[in-house]
């Protein structure tokens, strides 16, 4: 049997019994030092290079880099405090604190801060935007609202409406306005936007996701000061190449064939369960850790990974 046959076994398997899997991966690659995405910025929480990103950073997630994580199966927009290009009104960047924010200069109730026009295309159209907005405001008595254009700024609707109105291809610029009833209130703090919409379309068992398998792993014997112990681990999974998920990524196609790095999850990856057992009553959060491939004849068949459950409190319960 060829190998691109037995892929398209495994393939197969997923298909028939995979379970959902939604997948969250870093935005900076450890193994080549470079962005997995374009327009990555360097955090703000981070001022010297011997410093390490804040975990709890809503800017990076501690991973350097913004936006930090993007959802797999999603185009992600996004801009915060430190991107270029912004349009500030009364508005300027507090470089004390960190992660840096934008607020309102001293003497000031009103200010905006306008991106550019940001280009975007769907292939998607019947799935909804989603965003989120990381701000903090210290009093009831200030505010911070948001709002979107797609006919360069000559009419505004508000974030809560992006979904609704499902713009579709073209340009889309946010503003981001601060208030507060007078000057002796705190100043409201803007931090990042990001918003995003779906790229691969829900097909059968396939969507804006990964489909994954328990693999059936032998119980590891090993022989320590108690004697020999079994360690059974029950948390192994494996999965496609990603490619099978999102044709964006190119595939390798055969033995011989080009492969893209964009098929291996990246390290610093983790994943919520759609469907199964360990779907839970909460959306619980799994880092994958120990990820490895086989590749016979360096044809990449599947990759396997461990996946441990997050505990309440860890920082990627904060990524969006
Ligand atoms: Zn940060």
């Amino acid at each position: 049997m060829t190998l691109e046959k037995t892929r398209t076994l495994l393939q197969d398997q997923l298909l028939g019994g995979g379970i959902r899997a939604a997948l969250w991966q870093n935005v900076w690659d450890v193994r080549f030092g470079a962005p997995t995405i374009a327009g990555t910025l360097p955090c703000s929480c981070v001022t010297a290079t011997n410093q390490h990103a804040d975990r709890r950073c809503n800017s990076c997630y501690g991973i350097n880099f913004q936006p930090g994580y993007t959802k797999f199966g999603f185009e992600t927009i996004w801009f915060s405090s430190i991107s270029p290009n912004l349009t500030l009104t009364n508005v300027y960047l507090n470089d004390i604190l960190k992660p840096n924010r934008l607020e309102l200069t001293q003497t000031a109730t009103h200010g905006y801060i306008v991106t550019p026009d940001i280009p975007y295309v769907r292939s998607v159209t019947n799935l909804p935007w989603e965003y989120k907005v990381d701000y903090i405001t210290k009093s009831a008595s200030s505010a911070v609202q948001v709002a979107w254009s797609v006919d360069q700024g000559a009419t505004w609707q508000p974030i809560e409406q992006l979904a609704g109105f499902n713009p579709i291809s073209g340009k889309i610029r946010f503003k981001v306005s601060l208030t507060r009833t007078n000057v002796s209130i705190p100043s409201p703090s803007f931090e990042i936007l990001r918003a995003r919409f779906p790229r691969v379309g829900v097909t059968g068992r396939l969507g804006p996701w990964i489909l994954v398998l328990k693999s059936i792993s032998p119980d590891k014997l090993s022989e320590d000061l108690r004697g020999i112990t079994i360690d059974s681990q029950s948390n192994n999974f494996w999965t496609a190449p990603l490619s099978f998920f999102d044709c964006g990524i190119p595939d390798q196609l055969g033995v011989g064939g080009e492969f893209n790095p964009g098929n291996l999850i990246a390290d610093q990856a983790f994943i919520e369960f759609m469907d199964g057992v360990r779907q839970g009553p909460v959306d619980q959060r799994w880092s994958l850790v120990n990820n490895t491939y086989s590749e016979p004849f360096a044809y990449m068949t599947r990759q396997y990974f461990s996946a441990r459950l997050q505990q309440e409190r860890e920082y990627t319960s904060l990524v969006w």
